[in-house]
């Protein structure tokens, strides 16, 4: 059954094809962004294990960063970090201070 067809939805969701989360952008639905404090991750690569959206960048075997365009914000990479060093922060806090820097 096609997704349309005659003019009716498939009961449930339905996945047409697996692996195909890194073609949808889903980080705007995210409430809260995961920051990390740089100087104090170990590079341990729990958080990518963990991550079910695979937004944890990588190089040379190190942590990098979030991709953000993925990320929705679960908040399981901060759970799982051995060394608490990320923190989920709320999205409007970030931005309303992203804001009020570029105003000065
Ligand atoms: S789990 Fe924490 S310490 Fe380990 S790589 Fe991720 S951010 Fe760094
Ligand atoms: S908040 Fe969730 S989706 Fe985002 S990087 Fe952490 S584990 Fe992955």
């Amino acid at each position: 059954m096609t997704l349309h067809q005659n003019g009716a939805m498939p009961e449930g969701a339905v996945i047409f094809s697996p692996g195909n989360s890194v073609e949808r952008e889903t980080g705007g639905w995210r409430v809260n962004r995961p920051v990390v404090q740089m100087d104090r991750c170990t590079h341990c690569m729990i958080c990518w294990i963990f991550c079910p959206d695979s937004a944890i960048e990588t190089g040379e075997g190190k942590f990098l960063g979030f991709d953000l365009a993925h990320c929705k914000g679960c908040g399981i990479c901060a759970t799982e970090c051995p060394v608490k060093c990320i923190d989920m922060i709320e999205e409007l806090t970030l931005l309303g201070a992203a804001t009020e820097q570029g105003g000065r």
